[in-house]
């Protein structure tokens, strides 16, 4: 059989992967001048490796996705750790004993800590948006600063009209433990995301890519027996019911050399590098960008130069990337409407973040792709 798989990104390569050693024939096309999607990344004019799209946090649960990718990289083992900057300092983040301490302004125990949660946490038995899933652990004060100004920012929207899945996700503990994630496994693929993908597809037999090509000319140019979508769903369909609701990012890049960076140290901390954590978090109104991200810590470059990005949340419109469908529920109508369409097209299957309309990471839309093609396998046995 034949596929044409629209977009290199995790979704289609692993699709295409799968596909090709089981004995089909596969076609990629992608209209950037690059494979990996989101998950793109680049050596920058500094020579610092930098994630063009966004900082992407590999991290997973699951020991089969670990694995399969695992045969294409080795890893960076990583705690990702990330800090927010409000009122003039640097808080640890996410919420824990250490940022109580800097609240109370004085040393604590995990009880001290249990005991302000219980006297300030409001009563809201279930949860059912944004605002209420923190206000109902932590509070008021610690929700102001940390979370309101900061979600209305990347959103457009109040917490309130935000599924409670946007801020409840980030985890608040009593400890001390100060990572910003809980997945058991969390690392970096050794030589970039780019790289990862290249080696899986020079292991589909047969595969070729064709970057710079839109599917609208594609769909002609390359016959078909059947077609994997992993762009976005509405435009898929002409935007026939009006487009989904998006967020775009402007990302602003600026590097520093070692003796640039010397000069910061009594900010950062850390010789050679610019700020005290891998991101930190800027969640006041007035600030017109979210984070910052020195990537550095993470990768673990030994490079005297350091890059980091500012990241400000932009209103999509069809001329921009549509970097985040927005977890609504009128989003998720809308978005309903669309998936209809999707079940009675049998010659196509739509996989990914963007043709599935869901925020998912990168070790999902893996398992995802793995699942899609195998099901693809069987029915075109
Ligand atoms: C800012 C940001 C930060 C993120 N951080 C993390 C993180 O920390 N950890 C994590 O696990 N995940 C993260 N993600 C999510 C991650 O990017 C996705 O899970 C993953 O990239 C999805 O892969 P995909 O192949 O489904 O989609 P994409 O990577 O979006 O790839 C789809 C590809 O299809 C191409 N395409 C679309 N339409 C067409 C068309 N009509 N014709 C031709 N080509 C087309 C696009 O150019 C694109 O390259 C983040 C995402 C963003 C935006």
């Amino acid at each position: 059989m034949k596929f044409l798989i629209v977009g290199a990104g995790f979704s289609g390569i692993v699709a295409a992967h799968r596909l090709s050693n089981a004995g089909h024939k596969c076609t990629i096309v992608d209209r950037r001048p690059h494979l990996a999607g989101n998950a793109h990344d680049s050596h920058d004019k500094a020579g610092v490796l930098t994630h063009n799209y966004g900082p992407h946090y590999f991290r997973t649960n699951s020991q089969r996705i670990v694995d399969y990718l695992s045969q294409f990289t080795d890893w960076h083992p990583v705690d990702y750790t990330i800090k927010s900057f409000t009122e003039g300092k640097h808080w640890p983040f996410p919420i824990n004993l250490n940022t109580f301490e800097e609240l109370i302004g004085k040393p604590a125990t995990a009880a001290d800590f249990e005991r302000y949660l219980s006297e300030n946490r409001h009563d809201i038995p279930d949860p059912k948006n944004s605002e209420e899933v923190i206000l109902s652990q932590v509070g008021s004060r610690l929700y102001e600063l940390f979370f309101e100004g900061y979600t209305l920012k990347q959103w457009k929207r109040h917490p309130r009209e935000l599924d409670p899945s946007v801020c409840g996700r980030i985890p608040i503990r009593t400890n001390r433990d100060d990572r910003y994630l809980s997945e058991s496994f969390q690392a970096l693929p050794k030589n970039g995301y780019t790289a990862l993908l290249e080696n899986i597809l020079a292991d589909s037999p047969g595969t070729t890519l064709h970057l710079n090509t839109d599917f609208q000319e594609a769909r002609e140019k390359f016959p078909h027996d059947h077609l994997i979508f992993t762009g976005a769903i509405d435009e898929y369909f002409g935007r026939r019911f009006g487009p989904l609701p998006y967020r775009s990012l402007r990302f602003e890049h600026e590097s520093f050399s070692g003796r640039e960076l010397r000069e910061r140290e009594p900010i950062s901390g850390k010789p050679g590098f610019w700020q005290p954590a891998m991101q930190v978090n800027y969640p006041e109104k007035d600030v017109p960008f979210t984070r910052i991200v020195e990537l550095k810590h993470a990768t673990g470059q030994q490079i005297a130069a350091t890059t980091i990005v500012r990241e400000f949340p932009d209103d999509w419109d069809p001329s921009k990337e549509p970097y985040y469908p927005v977890p609504a529920p009128d989003a998720a109508a809308a978005y309903r409407k669309y998936a209809t369409l999707a079940e009675a097209e049998t010659n196509t299957t739509f996989i990914g973040r963007l043709a599935t309309y869901r925020y998912y990471n990168m070790d999902q839309v893996t398992g995802m792709a793995i699942a899609a093609a195998e099901n693809l396998i069987k029915r075109f046995a």
